[in-house]
């Protein structure tokens, strides 16, 4: 009687036992892809076996520092301090910001101002972030474009301080941030020994290491004509992430006429010539967020040129290929994406 008493109270010991020490360290569990809004974005997490809570929470937290560093939509954030010191003072940063936004120089200087990270005073104007958006006249974008002018910036490495020449100025790092939070997930993923891992931050894709053992990655292109539709493109990708600039990634209609997101420093309007979509794949996504925007507003042929300028720096390990979808369905390629095994799979677009 005594013994069977000792062994239901050993039995449910031990039971409590097991299940508090899962219930204290649920992190060994693996999880399945993980979805949190961040960076104004929806951003989908898949680990695969080595996805446990803990990496996870670690993964989402440095996107959220990301946003509430690098967002203009975040009132306090380290790019609006800088941006309410324009003109008055320099103001002290972390290193994300130094290195983010000397990154986003040194594409403003490639690419004579084309991609400029100090457009905020044209997004604002234009109020590109909201459902609406703003037509402004002629008068109000003549106003704000002396204001875009990345060359009155000036980074204090020393000092780790940012400022802004002149009253008015406002960084947006729209164009480079989600790039910047991609490649820090995977370096975080990799520092947890993870093997594979497909990080999709709103379409700023990145898919770390390759499917199985010899087998790559596939992932699609997206018809820039019809966005939701089946993919038009199916590339073979391992180690690489996959960044696009479209015209249909966000725009707002007036008078028949749309008005998309991505603006030319020079006139102050969207950028128009025959794109509808680059795509840029390559094993930095930072670089690709910024060349994938830079090649978009330079077009094909001055496009091109930067990115074999850009190439030359980044060197043969990180060397970006480049996919351009014009408005008559043409579909031109660098030479390098011959690595990709791309794979037309609608044949209303014609591989020149
Ligand atoms: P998405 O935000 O759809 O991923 P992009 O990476 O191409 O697309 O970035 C577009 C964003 O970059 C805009 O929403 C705006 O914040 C900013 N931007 C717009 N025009 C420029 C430009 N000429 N240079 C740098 N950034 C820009
Ligand atoms: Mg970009």
């Amino acid at each position: 009687m005594k013994t069977s008493k000792t062994g239901i109270f050993l039995t449910f010991s031990l039971f409590l036992l097991l299940f508090f020490s899962c219930a204290k360290n649920p992190s060994k569990e693996i999880l399945k892809a993980q979805t949190e809004l961040a960076l104004g974005t929806v951003c989908n997490i898949n680990l695969f076996e080595y996805g446990t809570e803990e990496l996870y929470d670690l993964i989402f937290k440095r996107l959220h520092d990301i946003e509430l560093s690098m967002s203009i939509n975040i009132e306090s954030s380290e790019i609006n301090r800088i941006n309410n010191a324009a003109g008055k003072n320099p103001v002290q940063v972390s290193p994300d910001i130094i290195f983010v936004l000397s990154q986003a120089l040194y594409y403003a200087e490639k690419t004579e101002g084309a991609f400029d990270p100090t457009i905020g005073p044209l997004v604002k104007l234009w109020n590109i972030n909201s459902e609406s958006g703003y037509l402004p006249t002629q008068e109000e974008i003549d106003a704000v474009l002396p204001l875009v002018d990345y060359r009155l910036v000036h980074i204090d490495e020393k000092n780790s301080t940012v400022f802004l020449e002149k009253e008015g100025m406002r960084l947006d790092l729209g164009a480079i941030a989600k790039g910047y939070a991609a490649d820090e997930a995977v370096r975080i993923a990799a520092q947890y020994k993870v093997k594979r891992a497909l990080i999709d931050l709103g379409g700023n894709i990145y898919a770390y290491g390759s499917k199985e053992k010899d087998t790559p990655w596939r992932i699609g292109i997206k018809d820039p004509f019809s966005p939701l539709s089946t993919p038009i493109i199916r590339l073979d990708v391992e180690n690489k992430s996959s960044v696009t600039s479209g015209v249909y990634e966000r725009f707002f209609e007036q008078d028949g006429v749309r008005y998309h997101h991505i603006l030319d420093p020079k006139t102050g309007y969207p950028v128009q010539n025959n794109l509808m979509s680059t795509t840029i794949l390559c094993s930095s996504s930072m670089a690709a967020d910024a060349l994938s925007t830079s090649t978009f507003i330079l077009g094909r042929e001055s496009g091109i040129e930067l990115l074999e300028s850009v190439n030359a720096d980044l060197g043969n390990e990180q060397e970006a290929a480049t996919i351009f979808i014009t408005d008559e369905k043409d579909i031109f390629t660098t030479k390098n994406v011959g690595a990709y095994n791309m794979l037309l799979l609608d044949e209303s677009f014609t591989v020149r």
